[in-house]
C-alpha cells in the first residue's frame, strides 16, 4: 500500500501544480512496483531482464501518448536535463534562437560561449512571430536551433507553436521545444506539431521527481552527443542506470493525465474573478493560456510579502520568479511583457490535478482579505504622505 500523497501541512491548500504536481496514487504504485525489481535494465540475466521489459513499457507508453518513436525516447533525471541535452545535443553547427520569457533550464542550458539570439515575446507573452521570421530568413551560415516553451510556466500563456512550426519547417530550422508545463494539460505531439525535439519532466504530470524524457523526432534512432557517456545506456545519449521507479511512475501519471483530463477552466475563472474584483492584474490574461495557471499582480504588494501572509493562512502558492534559494527575484517573463512595475508584485497561483472547489473558494477569500488590508494599508500611508 503505498502511503497517501502528504499535503504539507494538514490545513495547506496546495495552489502550486507548476513547481510540482501532487504524485497520482497510481504513479506511487506503479513506483512500487518497480522498485520491488532487483534487476539493472541492463543487466542480461532473468531480473535484468524483467526491469529492462518494464523499462521499455514505460518508454512504449511515453513515445505513444506523445507522438514519438520508442527508439528516440532518451529518459532523464528531468525537465533541465532533457533541456539542457537538446541544447547541448543540437547547438554545435547552429545559432540557437531563444525566447526572451523561457525557463532557466533553457536560458541557461546553452553550451559554455555560445551566443544566444532573444527572441521577443508581446505584451501577452507570445513570441514575436514577425520578428521569428525576420530573424530566421537573415541571410546566416548557421541553419537555426529554435528553443520555445509550450506553455509558460510562470503566466501559463501559449506560443502560436502551429506557426512557429510553419516558419521552422519554411526556413530550415530545429524547432525544439520545452513541453515541461505543457504534458497532461494541452494537446503535445511530437511529429504532429512539426517539432524536432520535445522535453518533459515527470513531476509537473504527478510523477514522481527525478525523471524526465527528451523526445527525437524520427523512425530511426537518432544520434545525439551525451552530457555524460558512462555505460551508454539510452543508445548512448544518456549515460547511467535509468531510474526505473521513477520512470515507471512518469509512465502511469502520463497515462491517467491524459485519460481523465481536469476541467480547471470554470476554477480558474472564478478564482480570476474574484481577484480582479480584489483589484489584481491578471498577467498574461488576454492570450491562450493553460487553465490551471493564473499569474496575479496587486500593484503595491511585493510578492515575498503576499506569499508570506497566504503561507500563515495555509495556501501553497509561489512568486512567478523564485530561485532555488527560495529567494523572490524579479519576474523576467513579466519584464520581457513590459511589465516591469509588477514584476516583483506578481504571485503564481497554479491548480493542481486533484484541486477541490472549496480550495478554490477559501484562496479566493483569503485573497480578497489580503487586496483589503493593501488597500488599508496604502490609505494610511497616503495619509501620512509615504509611498506605498
Ligand atoms: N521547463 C519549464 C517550463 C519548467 O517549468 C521547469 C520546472 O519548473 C523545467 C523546465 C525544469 O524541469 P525539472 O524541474 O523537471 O528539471
Amino acid at each position: 500500500m503505498p502511503p497517501s500523497p502528504d499535503d504539507g501541512a494538514a490545513h495547506a491548500v496546495y495552489l502550486d501544480a507548476n513547481a510540482t504536481e501532487p504524485l497520482r496514487p497510481s504513479a506511487a504504485t506503479a513506483m512500487l512496483e518497480a522498485a520491488a525489481l532487483a534487476g539493472n535494465p541492463s543487466s542480461v540475466h532473468a531480473q535484468g531482464r524483467k526491469a529492462r521489459a518494464l523499462l521499455e513499457d514505460a518508454r512504449a507508453v511515453i513515445a505513444r501518448r506523445l507522438d514519438a518513436d520508442p527508439l528516440n525516447c532518451v529518459f532523464t533525471s528531468g525537465g533541465t536535463e532533457a533541456n539542457v541535452l537538446a541544447l547541448h545535443g543540437f547547438a554545435p553547427g547552429r545559432r540557437i534562437l531563444v525566447g526572451r520569457t523561457e525557463h532557466d533550464a533553457v536560458r541557461r542550458g546553452a553550451p559554455e560561449g555560445a551566443a544566444l539570439e532573444w527572441l521577443e515575446v508581446d505584451a501577452s507573452g507570445q513570441v514575436r512571430l514577425d520578428l521569428l521570421e525576420e530573424t530566421l530568413a537573415r541571410p546566416h551560415a548557421l541553419p537555426a536551433l529554435v528553443c520555445l516553451m509550450l506553455a509558460n510556466n510562470e503566466t501559463g500563456v501559449l506560443h502560436p507553436m502551429a506557426e512557429v512550426a510553419r516558419l521552422c519547417a519554411r526556413y530550415g530550422a530545429h524547432l525544439h521545444g520545452d513541453a515541461v508545463q505543457a504534458v497532461g494539460r494541452i494537446d503535445v505531439a511530437l511529429h504532429a506539431g512539426g517539432f524536432g525535439s520535445l522535453a518533459c519532466s515527470g513531476h509537473k504530470l504527478g510523477g514522481p521527481k527525478g525523471a524526465g524524457a527528451l523526445l527525437l523526432a524520427g523512425p530511426a534512432p537518432r544520434a545525439l552527443a551525451p552530457l555524460f557517456v558512462g555505460g551508454g545506456q539510452e543508445q548512448g545519449r544518456r549515460g547511467g542506470t535509468q531510474a526505473l521507479p521513477a520512470i515507471a511512475g512518469m509512465a502511469r501519471a502520463l497515462e491517467e493525465a491524459l485519460d481523465t483530463p481536469a476541467d480547471h477552466a470554470p476554477l480558474r475563472d472564478r478564482l480570476e474573478q474574484a481577484a480582479r474584483d480584489a483589484g489584481a492584474v491578471v498577467c498574461g490574461g488576454a492570450a491562450p493560456r493553460l487553465a490551471n495557471t493564473s499569474c496575479l499582480a496587486l500593484p503595491g504588494l511585493r510578492a515575498q510579502g503576499q506569499l508570506m501572509r497566504l503561507d500563515l493562512e495555509g495556501f501553497c502558492v509561489s512568486a512567478g520568479s523564485a530561485c532555488s534559494s527560495g529567494k523572490v527575484a524579479s519576474s523576467h517573463v513579466l519584464e520581457a511583457m513590459g511589465l516591469e512595475e509588477l514584476a516583483g508584485q506578481a504571485i503564481r497561483v497554479s491548480l493542481p490535478w486533484n484541486v477541490r472547489p472549496g480550495d478554490v473558494e477559501r484562496f479566493a477569500a483569503a485573497y480578497t482579505r489580503l487586496a483589503a488590508g493593501r488597500a488599508q494599508g496604502a490609505s494610511a500611508v497616503a495619509v501620512a504622505g509615504g509611498l506605498v
